[in-house]
Order: C-alpha cells, then sequence, then structure tokens
C-alpha cells in the first residue's frame, strides 16, 4: 500500500502466509468437515490443526476452543451463552467495565432490556480497572458473569487480568475478557490465569476478516446462541467457514512464533514516536501510560485540535491512524473510554490512535512525526485565525 498504515487495531493486512494456507480451501479441499467421508475428514483434519494452533496461541486445550465469526460474535455468545443459564440460577447481574468495546456494551444492554441488571466499574486514569473495585460489586450483587477486557482497542490500556480473575474465581463467579486486542501482542494464559471465557478475532493478528474463536473452560455450560446442527460440539451451530479458520491456524501459528521479539521492536518504535512527538509539539497528552499499554499502542490529544480533522489531515499525507475504534469513526461523540479515563470534552475530542504492527519502522515513525508537526499546526494556525 502507497502511504504509512498505523491503524492496526482497526485492522491488520493478511499475512502472505495465512493466504497461501487458505487458497486450497477454497479450491479442491472443499469438503463439509461433517460429513464422515475422505473429503469431510480431510477439511476436519485442517480445522483440528487450526483448533490446536488457536489453542496454544490463548493458552487453552483444543477442545476448550469455539470458533465463531469473530470478536463480535465470541463476545456475543459468551455473554448471552452464560447469562441466560445464570439468570435461571437467580444470579441475574452482569459485570462489565466502562470502556468495553460496543461489542460487549451492546451485548451487555440488549441483555439489561430483558431484564439483566447490569453493573458498570469505572477506570482509574489510566484506564485500569481495579480489582478492589470487582471485590466490591462480587459482594454486594449475585453476579452470574464477569466481563472485562483483556486491552483496550482504543488506549491500549492492559488490565489485571489474573488478578481479576483470581478475584471472580473466589467468588464463584465465571469471568470472561475479551482479548482481541491482546492476542498476538501480549502473553495470554487462559487456563494459567484462571479465566473462563476468552474471545479473539483472526484479523487483529494477521489473519482473515469474519473469523475467531471463543474459548471456553472445560466443563463450563454455554447456551448456544443460535439453533441448528451440532458443530463446535453443541457450542455454535453452523457449517464452519474453513477457508478462514484453517488462515486463523496459520495466523496464530506466526503470531506465536513473533511473540519473543515483534512486541518488543514495537514498543521501541512507539517510544521513539512519543518521545519525538513530546519535544516536537506542545499541548500533547498521552491517553493511558506507556508502561500500562499495549506495545503497539499510542493514544494522545492534541490541544486545540480536532481529532477528525487531524485524521483527515494525516490522511492527506497518506498517513492512516483513526480516532476511537474503527467502528465507532465518524461518531460526534467523544470517546466513552476517553470520558471515562476522566478526559474532559475537548481533550477527549482531540485524539488520535496510532498503532503499529509488523509493517512499520523508524523512518516511517520519523515521517509520521513530521507530517504531525505540519498538520497540527496548520489546524492551530487556522483554529486561530477564527477565533
Ligand atoms: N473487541 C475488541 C476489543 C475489538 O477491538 C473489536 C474490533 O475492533 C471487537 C471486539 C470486534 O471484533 P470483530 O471485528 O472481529 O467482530
Amino acid at each position: 500500500m502507497d502511504g504509512i498504515y498505523l491503524d492496526h487495531n482497526a485492522t491488520t493486512p493478511t499475512a502472505p502466509e495465512v493466504l497461501a494456507a487458505m487458497l486450497p480451501y477454497f479450491g479442491e479441499c472443499f469438503g463439509n468437515p461433517s460429513s464422515v467421508h475422505a473429503a469431510g475428514r480431510e477439511t476436519r483434519g485442517a480445522l483440528d490443526e487450526a483448533r490446536r494452533s488457536v489453542a496454544e496461541l490463548v493458552g487453552a486445550s483444543p477442545d476448550e476452543i469455539v470458533f465463531t465469526s469473530g470478536g463480535t460474535e465470541s463476545d456475543n455468545l459468551a455473554l448471552r451463552g452464560i447469562m441466560s443459564r445464570a439468570a435461571t440460577r437467580g444470579r441475574n447481574t452482569l459485570v462489565i467495565s466502562a470502556i468495553e468495546h460496543p461489542a460487549v456494551l451492546r451485548a451487555a444492554e440488549s441483555l439489561a432490556r430483558e431484564g439483566t441488571a447490569l453493573v458498570t466499574l469505572p477506570v482509574d486514569i489510566e484506564g485500569v480497572v481495579r480489582p478492589a473495585d470487582l471485590k466490591n460489586a462480587l459482594a454486594e450483587h449475585a453476579a452470574g458473569l464477569v466481563s472485562i477486557m483483556t486491552a483496550n482497542n482504543e488506549t491500549g490500556s492492559v488490565q489485571p487480568v489474573a488478578e481479576l480473575a483470581a478475584v471472580c474465581r473466589s467468588a464463584g463467579v465465571p469471568f470472561h475478557t475479551d482479548a482481541v486486542q491482546a492476542a498476538g501482542k501480549v502473553e495470554l494464559a487462559f487456563a494459567g490465569e484462571g479465566i473462563d471465557l476468552l474471545s479473539v478475532s483472526a484479523h487483529k493478528f494477521y489473519g482473515p476478516k469474519g473469523v475467531g474463536a471463543l474459548a471456553v473452560r472445560r466443563g463450563l455450560r454455554l447456551a448456544p446462541t443460535s439453533a441448528g446442527g451440532r458443530q463446535e460440539k453443541g457450542r455454535r451451530a453452523g457449517t464452519e467457514n474453513v477457508p478462514a479458520l484453517v488462515g486463523m491456524g496459520a495466523a496464530a501459528r506466526l503470531a506465536l512464533r513473533e511473540l519473543s521479539s515483534e512486541p518488543a521492536r514495537l514498543e521501541g518504535l512507539k517510544r521513539h514516536l512519543w518521545q519525538a512527538m513530546r519535544e516536537r509539539i506542545p499541548g500533547c497528552h498521552l491517553n493511558g501510560t506507556l508502561d500500562r499499554t499495549l506495545p503497539s499502542t499510542l493514544n494522545v490529544s492534541f490541544e486545540g485540535v480536532d481529532g477528525e480533522a487531524l485524521i483527515l489531515g494525516l490522511d492527506l499525507e497518506r498517513i492512516f491512524v483513526s480516532s476511537a475504534s474503527a467502528c465507532s469513526s465518524g461518531a460526534v461523540e467523544p470517546s466513552h473510554v476517553l470520558t471515562a479515563m476522566g478526559r474532559d470534552f475537548d481533550l477527549a475530542r482531540s485524539s488520535v490512535r496510532i498503532s503499529l504492527g509488523r509493517g512499520n519502522d523508524l523512518p516511517q515513525m520519523d515521517a509520521t512525526l513530521e507530517a504531525l508537526v505540519r498538520v497540527v499546526t496548520r489546524i492551530r494556525s487556522m483554529a486561530g485565525a477564527v477565533a
């Protein structure tokens, strides 16, 4: 692509190895994995391999992986699939955080319209949920599920998932985490950290779009959200998207291989860019802290600059960033994540998210800085001319 792509939290390019792994499953390997004959057994074998790879990426066992159509479906399946059973046992409260992705927020709101009691935990100035707040909420409410993301899509803030899971375990409440932004960027330990449900989405780690997974702890009963066949051990009906799932498996293997070096490289680029921004652009504020955010995410507010105008100005320079999550771009409301962190309205509306990935390097960071200096100066001088 002509330009500098800095929007990897929105989506990543499909890796060439992933595309190559998928291609046969659009052609000669077309059997239905539920068929017992050889053509079916061939694709079943490919799905089994993908399941093992995804399980390894998240730290689960293959039989705990339920394939879905992506992060949104995984989140909805976790919330509905657990709450529908929990409610019948008198545990009708769902606990989430204020900074969840719309896939969790909207699913929780729709459950609330149907009678679920919703408790929303605040975050601190760094965008992090305090385990003590969760402990208090669980002491007060008969919760059926807690859902708190592993890393936020807008700021990259990383949550204390192991601690939160431990609080849930001692209260006997299942814990779901949306790890869509964390997968492939930080190590995940589904079993090791005592997590009960975990969502991932392939297109955030160089796999294809429209495919994901929900890890479900062995023994935890999950009600399917659509009626149909017995695929995925009765947890998710519908013929599996074999080519895309094979692609997700390949992407998971690639992500695991790169986990020991790539996040550290991206962290270096991020720190370099932020340091240069602080030196060259007055009035810029980091949303979140460097130490508690994903190595690849930088969210910055620029005083006196409209975030949307900055994105468009950078787009003209062929530098691609975004304002909040891609899903809510175009909305005039300031980000719910930044306001939950205590950012005032103006600073919340003047933020951009820069999210780095495999194709980025140091010269691109320097070119981005120069473009930022130009565009921020231009926007500020235009605002000054109007005022
Ligand atoms: N959860 C988080 C944290 C996300 O960032 C996203 C996508 O932006 C989703 C869920 C939704 O995933 P998908 O696009 O695969 O439906």
